[in-house]
């Protein structure tokens, strides 16, 4: 299939659609600042070939897009044992939200809200230098240099009392091991990298080849892990509207509050979109237009 032509028509049709409705993410200041008439959207297949239109080479906050890969690291070094803190099940609440973990004693229901993403967080800085390690995965997955984007950290870190109170409530529940600040610190360190719709779609290509590396073949998880992250990207990975998110796209995506959307067709190809302005559960407004567009045009689903 030719995809460079229905990239090229995505951007065409939505382009007069650009800064006209959603809102900028605009709880963290650093990110309400980015002027919301952007879009881009790149992909690149399991053999390689790449297509890719508008703003697509233009770095952008990953925010938690960067959840796919902070849990990738965990299930490649902690295996079973990263499930002993976090759960798999949607949450059908807002990604921020307080309201289970007391009933639920401390265990987030799934490793992207943030409060998963917290935990997976911990696990991580108790291992190694986990904002070294971060990069240095997505430096290798996308063949490009990574780095974190200091102003939007500080940002978040100034303004991150809703993570704060997570983060401090699984503690109570001994649920964290690591110092709070220093968990949030990472956090908010992943949250705040900065790559374009193109690194990202190079870098989510282990999940459409069964876990193998996109450039060099190293098996970066195991073909079954793949397939765990893509179920829980379908399930979870755009909060309380994952089942929208099916019901209209029918891929595994994962969203995140800077305007991206990273999905997969797994045997196929890897895809990123992106524009700042959000729809109010946190995904990008025309970003799921344009997965929807991609979809209706390719005729690729899971289902
Ligand atoms: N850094 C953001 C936060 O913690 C990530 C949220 C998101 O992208 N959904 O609120």
């Amino acid at each position: 299939m030719q995809f460079q032509p229905v990239l090229d028509e995505i951007v065409a049709t939505l382009r007069p659609e650009l800064g006209q409705a959603g809102h900028v993410a605009n709880y963290i200041p650093a990110l309400a600042r980015v002027p919301a008439g952007q879009f881009g959207i790149a992909l690149r297949t399991c053999d390689g070939d790449e297509a890719h239109a508008g703003d697509s080479t233009t770095p952008f906050s990953i925010q938690s897009i960067s959840k796919l890969f902070t849990l990738t690291l965990g299930m490649r070094e902690l295996g079973e044992t990263l499930w002993e803190r976090i759960g798999r099940e949607p949450s059908g609440n807002p990604f921020n939200s307080l309201v289970q973990l007391e009933a639920e004693h401390g265990i987030p229901r799934n490793p992207f809200i943030n409060a998963g993403a917290i935990a997976v967080a911990d696990r991580l800085v108790s291992l190694f230098d986990a904002k070294a390690e971060i990069l240095s995965l997505l430096s290798s997955l996308c063949g490009d240099p990574v780095d974190f984007d200091e102003e939007v950290a500080a940002s978040e870190a100034a303004t991150g009392f809703r993570n704060a109170a997570l983060a401090n409530f699984m503690k109570s529940f001994g649920r964290i091991d690591n110092d709070v600040g220093t968990v949030l610190d990472m956090y908010f360190h992943h949250c705040a990298i900065r790559m374009s719709c193109l690194q990202l779609a190079r870098a989510a290509g282990f999940l459409c080849r069964d876990g193998v590396h996109p450039y060099t073949g190293a098996q970066i998880l195991s073909e079954r892990q793949a397939r765990r992250v893509n179920a829980l990207m379908l399930t979870c990975g755009t909060y309380d509207a994952a089942g929208e998110f099916a019901f209209r796209i029918g891929l595994p995506c994962k969203s995140g509050v800077g305007g991206g959307i990273v999905a997969v067709v797994p045997d196929h190809l890897t895809l990123c979109v992106w524009s700042p302005a959000l729809e109010p559960s946190g995904s990008s407004l025309l970003g799921i237009k344009a997965l929807e567009l991609f979809t209706a045009k390719t005729g690729l689903s899971i289902f």
